[in-house]
């Protein structure tokens, strides 16, 4: 669960697999209230906040790099690349694959040309593919492996 401040390290948290709640909005007591009832760990920039709730993570403000390591590393996970990219970046679901023939209509030509997996998730109906930008997420996800040995 990361707070207001941390809304790409929580689209991070997402492209790696992982169930993360993002919050906006909220006073620190109903925070601290949705990280104990939902068994959540609260990742925040927030030190008042990270003293309030008992199973939190504090991060600096040093990119989003460090603030995954320092999560990985206080919570001793392990990247997966079976996780990656299973959940909706913008909602968090599980995306599930989809036929292609199905989205024909709905993704760019060169697009759909080219790749073969597609899959959606059943909330929001974005539809995803490993395309280029992948590519890039590989190469960051790539860069924090490396670093942490
Ligand atoms: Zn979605």
């Amino acid at each position: 669960m990361c707070d207001e401040m941390l809304g790409s390290l929580a689209k991070w948290l997402r492209i790696l697999g992982y169930d993360t709640k993002y919050v906006r909005d909220m006073k620190d007591d109903e925070i601290s209230k949705i990280s104990l009832d939902e068994g959540r760990i609260l990742i925040t920039r927030d030190k008042l906040l990270h003293k309030k709730t008992p199973n939190s993570i504090y991060v600096e403000n040093n990119g989003l790099e460090e603030q995954i390591k320092k999560i990985f590393k206080e919570k001793n996970l392990k990247i997966d690349e079976n996780k990656f990219l299973t959940r909706c970046i913008v909602c968090n679901e599980k995306i599930i694959e989809i036929e292609k023939e199905k989205v024909k209509e709905k993704v760019p030509e060169h697009i759909y040309a080219i790749q073969d997996k597609f899959y959606i998730c059943p909330k929001c109906r974005k539809i995803y593919w490993k395309g280029s930008h992948w590519e890039n997420m590989k190469e960051f996800i790539k860069k924090l492996q490396n670093n942490k040995n």
